[in-house]
C-alpha cells in the first residue's frame, strides 16, 4: 500500500466526490447555459455549490466564480488589481510605484505579477516582503512600504512549510486604505477560518484539488467593490466574469467537498490533526535522531511538516521513503522536478545545508488515523534502514560489509572512501566541507580506522576539509606521523589501508602539487585517483597562478607510462556523471590527450592548445569554478547497442532506456542478463527488487548501490560484449547515470530500465 504524504501537492477525489461528477457526466451532462431542461437541471447545481462556497467561505456577499484552479484565481486577481492601478494612472488619480508580494508566495503569484505588470507596461516595482526564520511576515517592513503599494499579496498559508500568515496583523496595517489585497487561500481551505469579509480580504482564490476535488476547479472570491477584469472573455459565462462553459463535472465534485466541509464528520477537527502531527514527529524524531523541523509548530498548519536531517540530502530522503512506499516531496511540487534548494527556505534564512535536505510531508484533513499509524510505522523502518547502511542516522556502530571505494559527488566534485573491510581501515581522498557530518558519521558507524586523509592538490574550487575531518576523527587515525599539504606522511613510500595500499605520483600541471594515488590490492594497480589531472571529458585548467602547463605535458606521459591506457581513472571532477574514465577513453574523447600520448602534439603546441581551451571558461552549471575546459560534455551513449539480432533489440539503435515490456521479453527468453539495482543499500533493505518486481527473479540481479558502482566497473566492462547489462532504480535517473557510464567506458549492451521501479506493475 502506498502511504501518499504530499496532500499539499494534491489530494485524491473523495469518492462521493468522484461520484458526483461521474453523475453529472453520465446523466445530467447538460451546458448550464441552455434553457432547456438539461441546461437548467445543471444549472440549479451550480447555483447550489455556488450558495455552498459562499456559506463555507462566510462569503455572502462580493463575487465567487467557478475557475480552473488557482493559477487562474491568481491571474484574475492580479491582472484586475493592475488594470485598475493603470486606469488610476492614466486618469492622473496619482499611482502608486509598488506592488508587494510575500517573499515566500507560490511561484504562480510573483510570476503573475511579472507578467501582467510587462503585459500592462506599468512598470511598477515588484517588491517582496521579506519574513523571519519563522516564516511570518516582516510587518514593520511591510508598514514601511505600504503608502507607495498599489496590491499586496499575502498567502493565508505556505504550501511547502505550512506557516500560518498573520493576517490579522496584516489587516489591521491595511485598514483604512485603498492598497488591493489578494490572499491565496489554497492551502488554508478546510483547515483555517478566512473570515474574508471581517478582514476586508479583496480577492481570495481557491483550488480544488487541493482538497479533495478533482484537478481543473477552483473559485475565486472578489470582494464587493474591488476592481474587476475578466481574464477569459466570450460567452458571457458566470455572469460574464469568466466565459467558457463551465467544468460542471468538477463543479459538482467540488459541492459535496464543500457540502462535507459544512456538514461535518470527513474532515478531522484541528485537535485531531494536531495529534496526529504528534505521532509523525515523534516517529521522525525516533528514526532520524538529528531531524530539525523547519517551521515552528505554533504558527504552522499541523498537515504540514517540513523537516531536514543534517548529513542527509532531500534526495536521499526521498528515495528512502520511497522504496518505503511514502509518498513525499522536496518542496513544491511545480519545483520537484528540479534539483533546486527551496526558495522558501532561503527567504526563511534557512542555513544552505538545511534547505538542501529540506523534506515535506503533508497530509489532508480527511486522512484516515490508520494511514497515520502506518506512516509512523515506515518511518522507523526507514530509519533501522539507514543505521544499517551507515549512514547519519545512525548512533551505534554497524558490521554492515562495503566495497572497497565509495564515491561522493557534491556539484561536480568528487570525494572517495578507500576502505577494507578486514581491518576497518580507511583512507580519505579530496573530502569535500559538504560531506563533513556524512563522513564523519561514516567512519563512526563502521567503526573505521582512519590511516590517512588525503588531498589530491590545493583545490581552487573548495577548502579541503581534512583538517576537519582529523581534528574530529582525532580517536580514530591510527597514523600520527607528520604530514606534508596533501596530507602524505612525510617520508612515506606508501600508505598501507590494511591489505590495500597507496601509493603517490608527483603529476604537476594543473597545480604545482597535483598528485595521483594509485591504490594497489594483492593483484596489482587497481585504480588511481588523479585529482583533477584527468577528468571525464576534460583535462584540469592551467591558467592559475599555481599551474605548470609544460609539466602538465610531462605528467600526461608519466600516467600513461605508470597507471597505462586501460587503468581505472578516479578524477576529482565529475560534472556529467561518467563516474570514471582511463586514457584510452580519454585519447577518444579528447584530440589534445590522444595527439599528447601518440606524439602528434609537441610540449608548446599543447600549452598553447591548453590556454586556447581555457581563455573564456564560464562557470559549471553548479555556478561553482569550473576545473577544467570540458572538450566531451555531450551525453554520449558510447557504442551504438546494434549488433547479432539475439541482442536486446530496442528502437532506436543508440537508445539507452529499455522498456519494461521489452526487459521482460528479455528475461522470459532465458538469456544470460545482468540485471543491477543501483539503489543504495538503505533503499534495496526497504523494497527488495525481486519482491518489488518477482519477474526480475529470473535474471541474475547484482546489487550496486551508485556510491559504489566503481567497484564493478573493471568486471562489467569483462563482460563478454554481448551480455546485456540492465540498470535499474528509483526513476531511471541513476540507472540512465550508470548504463550511460558503462557504454563510454566500452561495454554497449548496456540499458537503463525506462521509468524505473516508480513504473514497475
Ligand atoms: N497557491 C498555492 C499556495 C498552491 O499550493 C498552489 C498549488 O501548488 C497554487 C497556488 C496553484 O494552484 P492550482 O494548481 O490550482 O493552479
Amino acid at each position: 500500500m502506498d502511504i501518499y504524504l504530499d496532500a499539499n501537492a494534491t489530494t485524491p477525489v473523495l469518492e462521493p466526490a468522484r461520484a458526483a461528477a461521474m453523475a453529472v457526466m453520465a446523466e445530467s451532462f447538460g451546458n448550464p447555459s441552455s434553457i432547456h431542461g438539461a441546461g437548467l437541471k445543471v444549472r440549479a447545481l451550480l447555483d447550489e455549490v455556488r450558495a455552498t462556497a459562499r456559506r463555507v467561505l462566510q462569503a455572502p456577499t462580493g463575487r465567487l466564480l467557478f475557475t480552473s484552479g488557482a493559477t487562474e484565481g491568481i491571474q484574475t486577481a492580479v491582472l484586475s488589481a493592475l488594470e485598475h492601478l493603470r486606469t488610476r494612472r492614466q486618469r492622473g488619480a496619482g499611482s502608486p510605484s509598488c506592488v508587494l508580494y510575500g517573499a515566500t508566495e507560490h511561484k504562480a503569484v510573483p510570476e503573475a505579477l511579472a507578467h501582467w505588470n510587462a503585459l500592462l507596461g506599468l512598470d511598477l516595482q515588484i517588491l517582496p516582503i521579506p519574513v523571519g526564520p519563522d516564516g511570518r511576515h516582516d510587518l514593520a517592513w511591510l508598514q514601511a512600504h505600504l503608502d507607495q503599494a498599489g496590491l499586496v499579496c499575502t498567502m493565508a498559508a505556505n504550501n511547502e512549510t505550512g506557516v500560518i500568515t498573520d493576517l490579522d496583523g496584516i489587516a489591521a496595517l491595511m485598514k483604512d486604505r485603498d492598497t488591493l489585497w489578494l490572499v491565496d487561500g489554497v492551502q488554508a481551505l478546510g483547515k483555517l477560518p478566512l473570515r474574508l469579509i471581517e478582514r476586508r480580504i479583496d480577492y481570495a482564490p481557491f483550488s480544488g484539488h487541493k482538497l479533495y476535488a478533482p484537478k481543473g476547479i477552483g473559485m475565486l472570491y472578489v470582494r464587493e467593490g474591488a476592481p474587476f477584469t475578466p481574464l477569459l472573455a466570450g460567452g458571457g459565462q458566470e455572469s460574464a466574469l469568466r466565459s467558457g462553459t463551465e467544468n460542471t463535472a468538477g463543479i459538482a465534485a467540488l459541492g459535496v467537498v464543500l457540502k462535507a466541509l459544512e456538514s461535518g464528520g470527513t474532515f478531522a477537527a484541528p485537535e485531531v490533526l494536531q495529534g496526529y502531527r504528534i505521532q509523525l514527529v515523534q516517529a521522525l524524531r525516533e528514526a532520524f535522531p538529528g531531524v530539525v523541523f523547519n517551521a515552528p509548530f505554533e504558527t504552522s498548519l499541523p498537515t504540514t511538516l517540513n523537516m531536514s536531517v543534517p548529513g542527509l540530502s532531500a534526495r536521499t530522503l526521498l528515495d528512502l521513503f520511497d522504496a518505503a512506499g511514502i509518498r513525499a516531496s522536496g518542496g513544491s511540487a511545480c519545483g520537484a522536478a528540479k534539483a533546486k534548494p527551496s526558495e522558501v527556505l532561503q527567504a526563511m534564512g534557512l542555513p544552505e545545508a538545511q534547505t538542501a535536505s529540506a523534506v515535506r510531508l503533508s497530509f489532508g484533513p480527511a486522512e484516515a488515523p490508520e494511514v497515520l499509524a502506518e506512516a509512523c510505522r515506515r518511518l522507523k523502518a526507514c530509519g533501522d534502514a539507514l543505521r544499517n547502511a551507515c549512514l547519519p542516522a545512525s548512533r551505534h556502530a554497524s558490521t554492515a560489509a562495503t566495497d572497497r571505494i565509495t564515491r561522493w559527488v557534491v556539484d561536480g566534485a568528487c570525494c572517495y572512501a578507500v576502505w577494507d573491510a578486514a581491518s576497518r581501515q580507511c583512507a580519505v581522498i579530496d573530502p569535500l566541507p559538504e560531506l563533513n557530518d556524512t563522513l564523519a558519521q561514516w567512519l563512526r558507524c563502521r567503526d573505521g580506522q582512519v590511516v590517512a586523509v588525503l588531498d589530491t592538490h590545493g583545490h581552487g574550487d573548495h577548502a579541503s576539509s581534512a583538517p576537519w575531518l582529523r581534528e574530529t576523527l582525532a580517536d580514530r587515525m591510527t597514523d600520527h606521523r607528520r604530514l606534508d599539504a596533501l596530507g602524505w606522511p612525510l617520508e612515506a613510500d606508501e600508505i598501507s589501508v590494511g591489505a590495500l595500499r597507496i601509493r603517490r605520483l608527483a603529476v604537476p600541471g594543473h597545480t604545482l602539487d597535483s598528485t595521483a594515488y594509485l591504490l594497489e590490492d594483492s593483484t596489482g594497480l587497481c585504480a588511481a585517483f588523479v585529482g583533477d589531472t584527468v577528468m571525464p571529458g576534460a583535462l584540469g585548467r592551467s591558467d592559475f597562478p599555481v599551474s605548470t602547463p609544460r609539466s602538465y605535458f610531462d605528467s600526461l606521459h608519466l600516467i600513461h607510462q605508470v597507471i597505462g591506457g586501460d587503468t581505472l581513472l578516479l578524477p576529482g571532477h565529475d560534472y556529467d556523471q561518467r563516474f570514471a574514465t582511463t586514457l584510452a577513453v580519454e585519447c577518444k574523447a579528447q584530440p589534445l590527450v590522444e595527439g599528447v600520448l601518440t606524439g602528434r602534439v609537441k610540449a608548446q603546441a599543447f600549452v598553447q592548445a591548453k590556454a586556447d581551451l581555457e581563455r573564456h571558461l564560464a562557470p559549471t552549471e553548479f555556478q561553482t569554478m569550473a576545473c577544467g575546459a570540458r572538450v566531451d560534455t555531450g551525453h554520449d551513449v558510447g557504442s551504438p547497442a546494434s549488433g547479432p539480432a539475439d541482442r536486446i533489440e530496442i528502437s532506436q539503435a543508440d537508445k539507452i532506456e529499455i522498456s519494461q515490456a521489452d526487459l521482460a521479453d528479455e528475461l522470459a527468453s532465458a538469456r544470460r542478463l545482468v540485471l543491477v539495482d543501483v539503489r543504495e543499500a538503505y533503499e534495496q533493505q526497504m523494497s527488495p527488487l525481486a519482491q518489488r518486481w518477482p519477474l526480475a527473479a529470473q535474471a541474475h540481479i547484482e546489487v550496486v548501490p551508485l556510491s559504489t558502482l566503481l567497484n564493478q566497473l573493471p568486471a562489467w566492462r569483462n563482460l563478454p560484449p554481448d551480455t546485456p547489462l540492465v540498470f535499474c532504480c528509483r526513476s531511471g535517473n541513476r540507472s540512465t547515470q550508470a548504463a550511460r557510464a558503462l557504454r563510454r567506458l566500452g561495454h554497449s549492451q548496456a540499458f537503463s530500465l525506462a521509468g524505473g521501479f516508480a513504473l514497475l506493475p
